[in-house]
């Protein structure tokens, strides 16, 4: 989703001047994912290229969405730097309990969590309710890009009335 290798010469996610911040890590000290493949299948997917870069998929394989359960069932500890998930892969409706319960387990032990997404309304709504006591270490960043026109790439999207309860 994220390109890790784009150079940045930014503050970092702690407000910090650094001119070696790069990519992801302008944003977040740390990625969590536990998907490989992404059913959004963006054209100009950085994470779909260097997974098939890797051979972990091919492009006919991209789309169907693959739980890695050594990363899913991975613990958490408190991190100093921010943590950003997913940067591979998206939060989709398909894997939503799966996130929620990765989500949980980050926010439990006192993370800041940057939570980047192509973003399905249910799964906002969701992530809102189920964490609302968290919201001060939640951070959302939605994406919206495509190559051609938005509606042919991301039908359905709706940020209408979209809020986070307090
Ligand atoms: S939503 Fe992100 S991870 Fe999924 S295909 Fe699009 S760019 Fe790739």
């Amino acid at each position: 989703m994220v390109n890790n290798n784009s150079k940045v010469t930014k503050s970092n996610s702690n407000g910090k001047s650094n001119n070696n911040v790069s990519g992801t890590k302008e944003w977040a000290g740390s990625n969590v994912n536990f998907i490989d493949g992404c059913k959004h299948d963006c054209k100009y997917c950085y994470a779909k290229a260097a997974t098939l870069r890797h051979k972990r998929k091919t492009p006919a394989t991209w789309s169907d969405e693959v739980i890695r359960y050594d990363r899913f069932n991975k613990g958490f500890g408190k991190r100093g730097k921010t943590i950003m998930f997913p940067s591979v892969h998206d939060i989709h409706p398909d894997h939503l309990s799966e996130s929620l319960d990765i989500l949980g387990r980050m926010l439990v032990k006192g993370n800041r969590v940057l939570i980047v997404s192509k973003p399905h309304e249910d799964c906002i709504r969701a992530i809102c309710r189920r964490f609302s006591k968290y919201r001060d270490n939640i951070l959302f960043r939605f994406t919206i890009g495509s190559a051609n026109s938005f509606s042919h790439s991301y039908p359905g999207i709706s940020l209408d009335g979209l809020y986070c309860p307090s």
